[in-house]
């Protein structure tokens, strides 16, 4: 690993300040479950790492009417957050399903949200592929079974992060410290597509902020699901998951709101589901048709077609949990 300066902040003010407005010179660390991996690998080389755990928060505090997520939060304390189970229980349902025990007791929310894509090729010190400042994504052409089947490119990735999938589906919003001050993003708007301009990251965080915690609307009275696939239930990626949050009117969906992960290069909402759910009564049939529907405009790479069924199969098993029908 290459020689860094650790900086130690004990406040947002402090941990702002020592980081920098180039590219990953500087970077925060929570947990260190991604960042550490990367340094070691000699994909991420920051001349500088700034621990936030001591200056960001790390609870869950109510906010208006809804509730605020430090950064710093432990996933461990998230999943098992009374509140956080009680009123999102899919933002709940996703954290208790990330890695390891061990790698929830160390990873922070901010780190979940922020950690780069798991692509091999990304991950190799050998491909200088988009992400690291070279030409090409290496993926079209090469082993790409665990990547995008919507986008089409430039990059193909599939956002790493469990967590961003439900906080999109609630209509989460994150602030953002830099050194101008704040701003408050929608989770929506945070995560970016890959383009020629912008391949390099996955969000609109700028070299010099931090996300320093996440605010979640009122919860309401919608119901929810939340379904994810792995190769193995011990700790693994999903291939592909799903978000469902369904507002009922008797047996009749009024609204709905389909997110999917694993699948795109961000959480990947399917307004195409949630039409096709509006107006019905949640059968198995109805959620089938709401998951072709999700698919429709997919287009996988040579080796993961498979990955549609799987993302079908997610999302309708996510459909029939948020309408209390029993799934496997
Ligand atoms: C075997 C295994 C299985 C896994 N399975 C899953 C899974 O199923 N789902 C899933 O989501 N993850 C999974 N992970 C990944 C793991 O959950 C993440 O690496 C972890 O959540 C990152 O959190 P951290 O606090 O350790 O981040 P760090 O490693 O500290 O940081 C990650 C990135 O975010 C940046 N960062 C950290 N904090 C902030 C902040 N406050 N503001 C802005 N940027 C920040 C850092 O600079 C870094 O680039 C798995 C990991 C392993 C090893």
């Amino acid at each position: 690993m290459k020689a860094f300066a650790y900086v130690n902040a004990t406040s947002e003010k402090e941990a702002v300040a020592a980081l920098s407005p180039e590219f990953e010179k500087a970077l925060p660390i929570g947990g260190g479950q991604d960042l550490l991996a990367r340094m070691k690998d000699y994909v991420t080389q920051p001349d500088r790492v700034v621990n936030v755990k001591a200056a960001l928060e790390s609870a869950v505090t109510p906010a208006s009417s809804g509730l605020r997520i430090g950064a710093a939060m432990k996933m461990v304390d998230l999943a098992e957050h009374a509140d956080v189970r009680r009123l999102y229980p899919a933002i709940a349902a996703a954290a208790v399903e990330v890695g390891t025990p061990q790698i929830r007791n160390q990873a922070t929310v901010g780190g979940n949200l922020n950690q780069r894509p798991r692509c091999w090729y990304y991950r190799n010190e050998e491909f200088v592929c988009f992400k690291k400042g070279g030409s090409t994504c290496f993926s079209p052409a090469g082993e790409n079974q665990f990547h995008a089947i919507f986008g089409s490119g430039p990059s193909f990735i599939v956002h790493p992060s469990s967590l961003a999938v439900p906080m999109l589906a609630y209509g989460a919003t994150f602030r953002l410290a830099g050194p101008t001050g704040e701003r408050l993003v929608p989770a929506a708007d945070y995560f970016t597509m890959p383009t020629l301009q912008n391949v390099r990251t996955e969000n609109v965080l700028k070299p010099s902020e931090l996300l320093t915690h996440v605010l979640l609307p009122a919860p309401g009275s919608q119901k929810s699901g939340h379904y994810e696939v792995r190769y193995k239930t011990s700790h693994d990626w999903p291939i592909a998951f799903a978000t469902v949050l369904l507002t009922m009117n008797g047996p009749t969906v009024q609204a709905a709101r389909v997110v999917m992960g694993a699948v795109a290069p961000v959480p990947w909402r399917s307004t195409a589901a949630e039409q096709a759910l509006i107006g019905k009564t949640v059968t198995e049939e109805t959620a089938a048709a709401a998951a072709d529907a999700a698919l429709r405009a997919a287009r996988p790479l040579s080796q993961n077609a498979y990955k549609v069924q799987v993302a079908k199969t997610a999302v309708k098993r996510a459909i029939l949990r948020a309408a209390g029908i029993q799934t496997v």
